[in-house]
């Protein structure tokens, strides 16, 4: 069943200026449930720009954006971000946990600002942290864990709110090319055990080659790689 779509979006910064740079030009792509797909693209070809469009952190200038079959256009600000957050988590090359936080407190911030009590986020999060492996870092802060448990935890946290889609930018692109590849193991286990549909941009060929397709965006638009 189709988590995401997007038609013919075009994305232009700063239109009708002397600035104006069209990012996106036709793109169209379709994601089903429990599909994992990679999206190889060459630097400053839109991936970023593609991402925040699919996570409804950007509107398109044109087309269409339908996230689990609501089309995005007409809905109000608050249903979008309603949406985004009930429906996307995101990851990030470099983790952005808050570092006066634990790693239990930064994974259970997705659940209090949904609106769960401090206890059930807190279980959900200690749950999350023992899947990536970390039972054993709970109480510790960001910058007392090692790269590849700081992004363990931003995966934790990004599957707090048990999203439909996760939308992830070169996340283990930060970590030396053994960590990578473990982590990188470890978030795809994560999300083929629920089901999620992802979208993950990478520059790596052999993480690309993990996934189930490669989509390629170039010129603005996507096209399915051989
Ligand atoms: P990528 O992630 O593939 O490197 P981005 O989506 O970040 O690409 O950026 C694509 C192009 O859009 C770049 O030329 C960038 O400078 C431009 N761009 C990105 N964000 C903005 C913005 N907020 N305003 C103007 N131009 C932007
Ligand atoms: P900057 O925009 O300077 O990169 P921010 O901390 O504002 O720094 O954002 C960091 C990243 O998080 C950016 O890629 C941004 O687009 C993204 N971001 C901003 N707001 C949200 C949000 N509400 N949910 C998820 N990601 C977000």
């Amino acid at each position: 069943s189709e988590v995401l779509h997007l038609e013919n979006v075009a994305k232009t910064y700063n239109p009708g200026t002397p600035a104006a740079v069209t990012v996106l030009d036709g793109a169209s792509l379709t994601l089903a449930a429990g599909e994992v797909v990679a999206l190889v693209a060459p630097s400053g070809a839109g991936k970023s720009t593609l991402l925040h469009v699919a996570g409804l952190l950007d509107s398109p200038s044109s087309g269409m954006v339908r996230l689990l079959g609501q089309p995005v256009e007409q809905a109000s600000d608050a249903a979008r971000t309603r949406l985004r957050r009930d429906a996307v988590g995101f990851v990030y090359q470099f983790h952005h946990l808050l570092p006066e936080f634990s790693a239990v407190e930064n994974v259970a911030l997705p659940q209090r600002a949904a609106g769960f009590s401090r206890a059930d986020a807190a279980a959900r999060a200690r749950e999350l942290l023992e899947a990536v492996g970390l039972g054993h870092r709970l109480s510790h802060r960001p910058a007392e864990l090692s790269g590849g448990e700081q992004q363990r935890v931003a995966f934790a946290r990004a599957l707090a709110n048990r999203p439909k889609l996760l939308l992830a930018d070169e996340p283990t692109g930060n970590l030396d090319p053994e960590t990578s590849s473990r982590v990188f193991e470890m978030l795809l286990d994560l999300v083929r055990q629920t089901g999620l549909a992802a979208l993950i941009a990478t520059h790596n060929p052999e993480l690309a080659a993990r996934m189930d397709r490669t989509l390629r965006l170039d010129q603005g638009r996507i096209s399915e790689a051989a």
